[in-house]
């Protein structure tokens, strides 16, 4: 067991989640989606197209690494009627809601309760599940 485990949250009954596909995380206000080269090609193979072309289209250079364009309105450029690449999105879209960001107070969680109505609804994360999510977790800024 680690210090992190011992500590105390206000998650410590768990937390339930099951994301509705509703896009609001993916669309509206800009933001960084960050994507490794690992990720990258999980994306170009699901979509069948090269590399090079996914990289070219969708992908820019952020800080040390990657992230996805967005369209003019905001959202996610591989947003489309529903996400193009969700079997294939990467980690900071997999383990959203369970951000270190939003879950570093339970004020700023209820301010994410309010924009997905994925949270409360469906399968129970236990507090140990939601430290291992927040462990691989790429958004770990506060
Ligand atoms: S806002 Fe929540 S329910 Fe909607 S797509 Fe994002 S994670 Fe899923």
């Amino acid at each position: 067991m680690t210090d992190l485990d011992q500590r105390s949250y206000f998650f410590d009954e768990g937390i339930r989640f099951e994301c509705r596909r509703c896009g609001d995380c993916c669309t509206g206000d800009p933001g960084i989606v960050r994507v490794n080269e690992r990720e990258i090609e999980c994306i170009a193979a699901y979509l069948g197209t090269p590399i090079s072309a996914v990289v070219e289209t969708f992908i820019y250079s952020w800080e040390d690494g990657h992230s996805i364009k967005e369209a003019s309105d905001g959202r996610c450029l591989f947003f489309e009627d529903g996400c193009r690449i969700y079997p294939a999105r990467p980690t900071q879209c997999r383990t959203f809601p369970f951000w270190f960001a939003n879950l570093r107070s339970e004020a700023r969680w209820k301010k994410i309760r309010h924009q997905c109505p994925g949270i409360g609804t469906g399968h129970l994360y236990s507090k140990a599940d939601i430290l291992a999510i927040l462990s691989r977790s790429s958004d770990r800024r506060p």
